[in-house]
């Protein structure tokens, strides 16, 4: 076997491994360039797939080789920038492993029958310590649907991908030759379907409808809170799927326990199968994000601006791909690829301090919608509990994200002494580090006052 050949069944093998994305971004352009007694020399392009195998698939690469030839035991990487041509991929062992034919999005249309956007695929999502949990689960679910975790909930800021990993479940199962009947709703139309169902007195007929659903898919069920006559009647849907063993699948912004006003019995449903999160990609996530983006439309951007995107585009998956579309908009409007001092004119309007995202009137309205209060009583001077805790955060996010002063935050709510100030962000500060469900509270409040 040469080293064309050992590489090619390694490649071969790595695909049954990782996603198609993970492994178009980080395989291509790859190859064994020396194999000298024990040490495999493997050529990357850029230095970032450099980092990212020998970081990542390091371990698995050599034991891939190891298996192959047991005189192998270790690898070493070097980077071999490539000539930047061709948007094609090279790498596919056989013809049509990774497909060269690009996948035009904006053509597709929301499937008819399911409601499923068929854009939103396993192939297309990409994994990273982020969302490696939900990712993992989602896939057991469409491979098993109704018996591997029911529900499945997953849960996340805005614009980390939670729509699109349930609606690859979607898809998958549905283009699975098992001829499962799956639907995907919107928290808001499901509302709405149920409210007009009232009054034109066709409930039961909805409910039947919806009984025969093998996969039904929820998306932002936190929609529900505070709407008891739909609480009411999901309530039936969701144990009469679940007792045939059908599949339900839940997004929301938030777990189940942090979902204000929704009953007991619901949040206990939703707890009974799988909760998995989504977060914030790391860096280098960032950067394989954009070059699949980059690879779907089948276009090409120097490392450079890339690299600029990935650094400071931090807020999301859905603004990383604004900024990039804003970038390809001005290519083809201009017909020619900007520089990066361009680029960074373009992207002005993505890229935030801190400072310009957090500031007062922000934190008083994130932990106010949070917590399903109106602003204005969250500076009531009353004890309750459903008001002193938010009004407690409310102060700690002063002082920890803007650095007020506990005099200032006292004068801010209502002129109280600035003790007051001071007990509010010691206890949430004590409580965070003790209590799991007050730290993930505070992330998700972060993550929104943070997110636009
Ligand atoms: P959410 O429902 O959590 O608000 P979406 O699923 O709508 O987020 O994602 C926003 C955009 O970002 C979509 O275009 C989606 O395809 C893309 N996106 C999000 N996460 C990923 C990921 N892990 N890999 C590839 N694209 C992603
Ligand atoms: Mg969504």
């Amino acid at each position: 076997m040469n080293n064309t050949e050992l590489w090619q069944s390694v490649l071969a093998q790595m695909q049954f491994h990782i996603s198609k994305a993970n492994f178009a971004t980080w395989f291509q352009n790859t190859e064994i360039i020396s194999k000298d007694n024990e040490i495999v020399t493997i050529s990357v392009p850029n230095a970032f797939s450099k980092e990212w195998l020998s970081n990542k698939y390091n371990k698995l690469i050599l034991k891939t080789l190891h298996d192959i030839d047991d005189r192998i035991k270790d690898l070493a990487f070097v980077i071999k920038p490539q000539t930047q041509k061709s948007s094609t991929l090279n790498i596919s062992p056989e013809k049509n492993t990774v497909e060269t034919e690009q996948l035009k999005f904006d053509e597709f249309k929301t499937n008819k029958e399911t409601n499923l956007n068929p854009r939103y695929t396993f192939d297309n999502f990409v994994v990273g310590s982020f969302n490696e949990l939900a990712h993992a689960a989602a896939l057991a679910v469409s491979d098993n649907s109704g018996f591997a975790y029911n529900p499945l909930f997953i849960y996340g800021g805005v614009g980390l991908g939670k729509t699109h990993l349930i609606q690859a479940i979607g898809n998958k199962i549905a283009d699975s030759p098992k001829k499962k009947k799956v639907r995907y709703v919107s928290s808001e139309k499901f509302v709405s379907g149920i409210i007009s169902a009232i009054r034109n007195q066709s409930i039961e007929n909805l409910k039947t409808s919806l009984y025969s659903i093998d996969v039904l898919i929820i998306d932002d069920i936190q929609f529900l809170a505070g709407k008891s006559k739909s609480q009411e009647e999901f309530f039936h849907v969701f144990n009469s799927l679940y007792e045939k063993n059908k599949q339900i699948i839940l997004s929301s912004d938030r777990p189940p326990n942090a979902i204000p006003e929704l009953e007991e019995r619901l949040k206990s449903r939703f707890e009974g199968g799988m909760i998995a999160d989504v977060s914030l990609p790391d860096y280098e996530t960032r950067l394989v994000i954009l070059k699949i983006k980059l690879q779907e439309k089948n276009m090409e951007l120097s490392d450079d601006i890339l690299e600029y995107i990935a650094t400071n585009v931090k807020k999301n998956v859905r603004e990383l791909e604004g900024a990039l579309n804003r970038i390809l908009i001005y290519f083809k409007t201009n017909n020619n690829i900007p520089n990066l001092e361009t680029s960074k004119k373009l992207l002005k309007g993505f890229i935030f301090s801190p400072f310009d995202v957090a500031n007062y009137k922000k934190i008083i309205e994130t932990v106010s919608k949070f917590y399903n209060l109106d602003e204005k009583n969250i500076f009531d001077p009353t004890r309750r509990k459903e008001i002193v805790k938010p009004r407690q955060i409310a102060m700690f996010l002063l002082r920890r994200e803007l650095k007020y002063s506990f005099p200032a935050i006292a004068r801010k709510f209502g002129g109280k002494d600035h003790t007051t100030a001071i007990y509010a962000y010691k206890k949430i500060l004590q409580e965070s580090e003790e209590n799991n469900k007050l730290t993930e509270e505070l992330e998700l409040i972060k993550q929104r006052i943070y997110s636009g």
